[in-house]
This record gives structure tokens, sequence and C-alpha cells, in this order.
């Protein structure tokens, strides 16, 4: 750590421990090169990266409206409250290994998007209707239409023959 004093690049750590209730390291430092001290704090980098909204306003992550905006799409459908936590929990860990700073929330639509069309295509085009808006109200009904020719289920993994549709599992039977 450069000494603020003489610019000195090597120190002593003299003293360590807890700040901030554990969210950061206080560390006291002396420099090698003029002897005068100095404080360092260490502090684990923010994980997720702040959402930029359409008009340019900075949010923060929000895991609660993301899974109560999966879970209104899943409205009496076969999808349970885990399965929801299970989804949103990917999409945050996708979101924190990207590394970014910044992501527009229209990234976390498709990352939730693409989570909830495995899961439910019902789902998956309500909450799709919901987030894409009119913003490309084409692109939505090609995806739509695409539904609709491919039938109900899943698409088949490549190389996987037809397998026959599988009974839908029963609905969840939670009461709001
Ligand atoms: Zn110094």
């Amino acid at each position: 750590m450069r000494c603020p004093w003489c610019g000195h690049l090597e120190d002593r750590v003299v003293d360590s421990r807890e700040a901030q209730e554990g969210l950061a390291t206080r560390r006291r430092r002396e420099c090698a090169g003029c002897g005068r001290r100095f404080t360092t704090y260490e502090r684990i980098e923010e994980i997720l990266p702040q959402v930029v909204k359409k008009d340019g306003r900075r949010e923060p992550f929000d895991r609660k409206k993301i899974v109560e905006g999966v879970a209104r799409a899943c409205q009496k459908r076969p999808v349970s409250a885990e399965q929801v936590e299970a989804l949103v929990g990917a999409v945050e860990r996708q979101l924190q290994e990207l590394g970014e700073r910044e992501i527009r929330t229209a990234a976390i639509g498709e990352a939730v998007m693409r989570g909830l069309r495995a899961l439910d295509e019902v789902a998956y085009v309500r909450f799709a209707s919901v987030y894409r808006a009119f913003r490309d109200v084409a692109e939505f009904m090609s995806e739509l239409e695409e539904l609709v020719r491919k039938g109900p289920g899943q698409a088949p993994a490549p190389g996987a023959a037809a397998a026959p549709a599988a009974p839908a599992p029963p609905p969840a039977k939670e009461e709001p």
C-alpha cells in the first residue's frame, strides 16, 4: 500500500480488526520508509451489479421484486415457490458471474425469461408479455407463434427421440 505521506510502497501491518460490523477489515499500517502510520479498510466488493433502468436511473438489484414478478407469472401454474426461488437464485448467480458493475433491466428480464421458458411456457409467455411490454411486439408475436407451432412441452434435446408428452405435475397447493 503506497504510503500517503512519502509514497513508499512497503509497510507493516501493526493492527488488524473487524470494522463496520464485519463488513470491513480495518488495518493500521506503518510505512517502512518514513515510519508514519495510516489506516486502510478492506471490503468485499459489491457483488451484485447496479440495475440501470430504461430511463437511465440506477437502483440496487432487488431480488424480492424479481421473485414477485416471476411468482405472478406462475400463478395457477404447476410451478412451486421453491422452483421460483431456484430460478431467481440462478439468475442472481449469472449476474454475479458477469462481474459487471451495471446491468440493464432488460438483461435481467432476458435471463429470467430463459429460465422460465424451460420451466413453464405459459408462465414464460406471461412474463415476456409484461417484461417486453410493447417495446418489440413483433418479436414477441413471432416467439408466440413459434411456441404455438411447437406445441406443448419442452423443445427436445438435439438428437433425442420425440418423447411422449409427460403428464403435468400437480399444481402447487399454496394459498396466498
Ligand atoms: Zn512513508
